[in-house]
């Protein structure tokens, strides 16, 4: 598995998805639809994160991303190519044993749209608690989504892979 850390393997990398997609451009029309799909879940899902977040995040005493060693991946890289969002121009970790580039004084300093899935996904003990006390509507919305994503994640990949092999 490639992790893209140094910025020429991150660079490199970025520039082979950005020319397989216009390469293929006519045959990703079904990648792009699945893309698009995961986006517009995306934006009903990122309110609820941010709500969550704002309960808790601030107080937190031991911060959850200065631990993490996550990173972006190749679903990520071309969920943010084939929907046009902006690329973080570097890797989030250079070192595996250095924490995410991207976390500053008061939290993540990507927009949600940019960071990886794992990001998005992770809800900590004491999020998970709050949302199952909003209410089974509200839990059940947000362990819902989260399955769609995923799903769709697999099948953009596979799309991908697909038409550009
Ligand atoms: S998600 Fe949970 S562990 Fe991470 S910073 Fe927020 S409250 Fe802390
Ligand atoms: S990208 Fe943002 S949310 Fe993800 S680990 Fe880095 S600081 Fe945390």
């Amino acid at each position: 598995m490639s992790l893209w850390i140094s910025p020429a393997a991150w660079i490199e990398a970025n520039q082979s998805i950005k020319h397989l997609i216009r390469s293929h451009n006519a045959g990703l029309e079904t990648a792009k639809n699945i893309a698009e799909n995961i986006q517009e879940k995306l934006i009903l899902l990122f309110p609820f994160l941010e709500d969550l977040c704002s309960l808790t995040c601030p107080w937190c005493p031991d911060h959850c991303c200065s631990h993490a060693k996550v990173w972006i991946d190749f679903r990520d890289m071309i969920f943010l190519h084939l929907r046009s969002i902006q690329v973080p121009p570097y890797q989030l970790i250079d070192d595996m044993k250095k924490n995410c580039r991207y976390l500053g004084s008061k939290g993540c300093t990507l927009d949600r749209e940019m960071r990886p899935w794992i990001c998005t996904l992770y809800l900590c003990p004491t999020q998970m608690n709050i949302a199952r006390k909003q209410g089974s509507n509200r839990h059940e919305f947000l362990i819902r989504i989260i399955e769609e994503i995923k799903t769709e994640r697999k099948k953009m990949e596979d799309e991908f892979i697909k038409i550009t092999s």
